[in-house]
């Protein structure tokens, strides 16, 4: 007969020691906050690379609680979710997932582009999702019951949409939603401007170009450039890259493989820059 022990997994990396620089857009920060002290779980919406998973890093210094980011993908199962046994020498070792890990220890969960993972770990957040907030470990026999400090976070871009990946409504309405998209202007280039370390000027004409890339998305973009790509163009000219260039390279062939509608977006540039 195997002997099984469990492995103690301290949560001590997960703490954020420094406060992330964050710069609240609209009502984000109070509606996170309240949905903390009441246990509830959040959904945020929107699209790539416009500050989720740096909101979510700010909310979680300023309520003092580690957070444990998973991102989703679709060979995510639910056994990576919770755990399972290792055979250690003689001995079988149970290792916690990282969501067990979280309701263990307390921690803010955050699974990064939910929709991506396989359907069976929807199943497993439903539990932790209503006023049980429990989490059944068959393989182990246990029910964990998640303490106060536990909250459960998701991701979700909505302009991905398709039959395959959407949440269903029975997902969906398990959360609070909190929509996200690129900050204003006036707030983003204070941001490029802050991450790549270009000065105001320069990250004005960065954001003016990616609003006008924006705009292409009637015309054929899957998506719009996000502030994270208008902070790589920011590097690249801190760099030495001229800002053509690096507009080029960060904001243009990122977005689109099309070559008539990079040539396109490639004029709005020439005539702002
Ligand atoms: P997402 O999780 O939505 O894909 P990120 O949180 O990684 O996107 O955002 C990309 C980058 O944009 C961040 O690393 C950060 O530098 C910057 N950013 C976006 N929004 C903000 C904001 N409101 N305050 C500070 N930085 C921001």
């Amino acid at each position: 007969m195997k002997k099984i022990s469990y492995k103690e997994q301290p949560v001590e990396e997960y703490i954020i020691r420094e406060e992330p620089y964050y710069v609240p857009v609209k009502d984000e920060v109070e509606i996170f906050t309240a949905a903390y002290e009441n246990n509830l779980p959040v959904n945020l919406k929107g699209p790539t690379g416009c500050g989720k998973t740096r909101f979510m890093e700010y909310m979680a210094y300023k309520l003092e609680c580690p957070i444990i980011t998973i991102a989703c993908h679709e060979d995510l199962t639910a056994s990576d979710l919770i755990g399972r046994f290792l055979i250690k020498g003689e001995s079988t070792e149970w290792n916690d997932g990282p969501l067990t890990k979280a309701v263990r220890n307390g921690a803010i969960c955050y699974l990064d582009e939910f929709v991506e993972a396989r359907m069976d770990t929807r199943v497993v957040i439903h539990p932790l999702t209503d006023d049980r907030r429990v989490m059944p470990i068959d393989k182990l026999g246990i029910i964990l019951h998640a303490p106060p400090e536990f909250m459960l976070t998701i991701s979700y871009n909505p302009g991905y949409q398709s039959v395959l990946k959407d949440l269903k409504q029975s997902t969906r309405q398990r959360f609070v939603a909190i929509d996200f998209d690129y900050p204003p202007a006036d707030i983003e280039y204070e941001i490029v401007a802050h991450e790549s370390g270009i000065d105001m000027e320069d990250a004005r004409t960065l954001v003016e170009i990616g609003q006008k890339i924006r705009n292409f998305k009637q015309h054929g973009l899957e998506e719009g450039v996000s502030t994270r790509l208008l902070i790589y163009a920011g590097m690249l000219m801190r760099s030495g890259i001229d800002q053509k260039e690096a507009c080029r390279a960060a904001m243009i062939k990122p977005i689109t493989d099309d070559y008539e509608l990079q040539k396109s977006i490639d004029e709005i540039i020439a005539a702002i820059v």
